[in-house]
């Protein structure tokens, strides 16, 4: 329900768990002893648990920043948008063959997550992802 979320949120840089298992996550989230974010009526009065209103994933950033008071924790593109794990900065010659051939000609920083080898670079999904949070993160360069 929250994978829109999920995606801006590792775009943030923060440490965010994707789970569809509905109660199983309970679980789960007490041993890595994470917060719930979820919009499952079934689990809204659970301990630990923090039900999002708003259906807007844009919102739901907004609101999750504020209220976990995430704004110090927010490292743009540190974070595999698909594992959540943390990149690492790649040479360009490492990356050659794994991107396009316009791509490798056209950018000279590269990240690549250690977990499922996607490289990213700061092409048009870049420019994208960061069109979503620019309204958060404006926010955040106001206070
Ligand atoms: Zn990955």
């Amino acid at each position: 329900m929250l994978g829109k979320l999920c995606k801006l949120l590792r775009t943030c840089g923060i440490d965010a768990s994707y789970s569809n298992e509905g109660m199983a996550i309970l679980l789960d989230a007490r041993r890595e002893q994470r917060v719930i974010l979820t919009r499952n009526t079934h689990l809204r009065d659970k301990k630990d648990v923090c039900f999002l209103e708003l259906s807007d994933p844009r919102e739901q950033l907004e609101n999750v920043i504020e209220h976990f008071k995430l704004r110090k924790e927010i490292h743009l593109f540190s974070r595999c948008i698909e594992c959540n794990a943390e990149l690492e900065s790649v040479s360009k010659t490492s990356v050659k063959g794994k991107v396009p051939y316009f791509t490798y000609k056209n950018f000279q920083q590269f990240a690549q997550c250690p977990q499922c080898g996607r490289v990213y670079w700061k092409g048009s999904h870049y420019k994208k992802m960061l069109e979503e949070i620019k309204y958060v993160i404006k926010q955040e360069n106001s206070k």
